[in-house]
């Protein structure tokens, strides 16, 4: 490693419409020093909390844009009982959480001009996440004009796809006039877990493939051959792909069609299929997996029903990603649904021995929410409980390029170690 450098400050951004979470990393340790969220931007009460190792932080006030959030941020951070640091000189770096890097991006990028050109531009493909994400780059530029700025694409870890699993099947003008293609979200979570199931399982990316399953409100699954990932089921919007919290994953495009038919509005739509579907939609009860857990064991049919729904897209994809890999050597759950719901992981392998991913029901029961193994020993694929954590995968890449650590070859790989 070149040029590295010890006890650099990090900090992380994920920046929302109305929200700002960030988070301070203290690198090359990977120790987080505390992080919080900034809710309402854009209201009369705003809100900002902050929680480190000493307690919490927390204040209501007016916050206007997203510039006024960050100096909440800022006078949070160097507060003088409950801050993450004494000065905002000790940032070396900042990452950015950024959805659309659109095909101009596979990596993560130290952010100029053309940065911020690009993300503009990949607005039109994502119009509720990349301006947002601007702001929130603008506005930490606005604090910190020093400090490089890193921005890490939920895309970025997909554009090794293949045509053959990034075009659809329509006319080819559509993807030269508007990109209309599969883009994949999610990408920084499934890299971080695939480079966690490296460590865990003691293998290295090269000659390794994974299956990682990030179900979390969103969900989507990722095909992961020799580190690089070769299909994922989100796809030109991640309103494609499995049943989530509350979007619809796949479904016969025409049904739209029929229900513009019947005098549904293009908007009436989108909310529907975004916001009233999923879990929430065909359960009736909730977005809430928990939720939909407890009414299936009390007898509620249409719960029971959406948590086979819900399992059984699952199995789909993973069954179609084995057909396209030639060997799997792990399955990975990750995200609030996959590193908790005992009851849906089991759900979800009880089909899957057939194609050799055999899971240890008992271990599964017993470690509950822990990260750890819970297939059979003679299992050909390994099955894994993985915790995500995008902020610190951010924070690598940021200290990463900052420091000019040469990993060249392996940036649209996993990336195992620091
Ligand atoms: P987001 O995508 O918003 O980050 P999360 O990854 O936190 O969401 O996942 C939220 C989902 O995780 C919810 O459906 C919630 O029900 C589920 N979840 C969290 N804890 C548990 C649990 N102990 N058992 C079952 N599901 C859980």
């Amino acid at each position: 490693m070149q040029n590295t450098r010890k006890n650099e400050k990090i900090l992380v951004i994920n920046c929302g419409s109305s929200s700002l979470k960030y988070e301070v990393y203290a690198m090359p340790q990977r120790k987080s020093l505390g992080k919080g969220l900034v809710e309402r931007i854009g209201s009369e009460n705003g809100h900002i909390i902050q929680k480190n190792s000493v307690g919490k932080l927390e204040k209501t006030a007016s916050i206007p844009d997203h510039s006024t959030a960050m100096r909440f941020v800022t006078e949070a951070l160097t507060d003088d009982t409950y801050g993450l640091i004494h000065n905002m000189n000790e940032i070396s770096g900042v990452g950015h959480r950024v959805v659309h890097g659109g095909e101009e991006y596979s990596s993560s990028v130290i952010i100029d001009n053309a940065v911020i050109k690009a993300i503009k531009n990949n607005s039109e493909l994502a119009p509720l996440h990349n301006p947002p994400n601007l702001d929130g780059i603008r506005a930490t530029m606005e604090f910190l004009p020093e400090v490089k700025q890193i921005a890490v694409f939920d895309t970025a870890f997909h554009q090794t796809l293949q045509p053959a699993a990034y075009l659809y099947g329509i006319p080819r003008e559509l993807y030269r006039k508007y990109k209309i293609r599969r883009y994949g979200f999610h990408g920084t979570s499934h890299r971080y877990v695939a480079a966690k199931a490296m460590t865990m399982l003691k293998r290295s990316p090269e000659n390794t493939n994974v299956i990682s399953c990030h179900l979390g409100n969103g969900a989507s699954v990722t095909a992961i051959e020799n580190g690089k990932s070769i299909d994922t089921s989100m796809g030109f919007t991640p309103l494609e792909g499995l049943m989530m919290g509350t979007r619809s994953g796949d479904i016969d495009p025409s049904i739209i069609f029929y229900l513009l038919d019947r005098g549904y509005s293009t908007a009436e739509l989108n909310t529907m299929l975004n916001k009233k579907s999923g879990l929430l939609g065909l359960s009736e009860i909730s977005n809430d997996l928990r939720d939909v857990e407890k009414a299936a064991l009390n007898g509620n049919i249409n719960a029971k029903e959406t948590l086979d729904v819900y399992a059984y897209k699952i199995r789909k994809y993973i069954g179609a990603y084995a057909a396209n890999l030639v060997k799997v050597d792990a399955l990975i759950f990750t995200g609030g649904i996959g590193e908790n719901s005992v009851t849906m992981r089991h759900k979800i392998c009880e089909y899957l021995e057939n194609i050799g991913i055999v899971m240890d029901y008992d271990k599964n029961r017993e470690i509950g929410s822990n990260p750890g193994i819970v297939s059979k020993n003679y299992s050909r694929t390994a099955i894994c409980v993985i915790p995500t954590n995008e902020e610190l995968q951010i924070a690598v890449d940021t200290y990463q390029l900052i420091y000019g650590v040469n990993f060249v070859d392996r940036r649209k790989t996993v990336e195992v170690i620091l």
